[in-house]
């Protein structure tokens, strides 16, 4: 018998643009799709994308760069993400990311870093589990000592 998921009345979350998953440090990673349509909206070939907008990751996977500071190099403090409408599926699928799935624990622990999250409209549980299906990470859940 399939037992119902932790989170099964559902998660409330509501972003406030804050900017904190966009700065400080970490990786956005973009698979080839998510690059042509980045290319795309800043009106440049592919090539000249992956050249200027992307680091090689451990795993032979892509990932855009960072600013100096750590910043996303598309964010922007005055106007956040200045590629919003084409930002990749990572970006848009936080906070409902396998990793933080997994128990409540890692949940509540992402929750001290996004205020979004326990706030706003109640997501079901059924697309909160469809999105974290198709994440755009990695899908490796860190265990939850080294999370915290
Ligand atoms: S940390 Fe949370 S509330 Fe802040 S911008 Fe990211 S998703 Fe939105
Ligand atoms: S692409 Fe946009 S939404 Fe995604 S991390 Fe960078 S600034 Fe944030």
């Amino acid at each position: 018998m399939e037992t119902e998921p932790w989170y099964e009345e559902g998660l409330r979350f509501l972003c406030t643009r804050c900017g904190n998953c966009c700065t400080g440090a970490g990786t956005v990673r973009v698979d080839e799709a998510e690059q042509g349509l980045l290319a795309e909206h800043l009106q440049i070939d592919l090539a000249h994308f992956q050249k200027r907008y992307l680091r090689s990751l451990p795993d032979g996977k892509s990932s855009l760069i960072e600013k100096p500071n750590h910043d996303c190099i598309f964010w922007e403090r005055e106007q956040g993400c200045a590629v919003y409408a084409a930002r990749p599926r990572q970006c848009r699928t936080w906070p409902f990311w396998r990793a933080n799935m997994a128990t409540k624990g890692h949940w509540d622990s992402a929750a001290q870093g996004c205020p979004g999250m326990n706030a706003g409209p109640v997501h079901d549980a059924e697309s909160v589990a469809r999105t974290a299906a198709n994440d755009g990470t990695s899908g490796i859940v860190p265990d939850l000592q080294e999370w915290t």
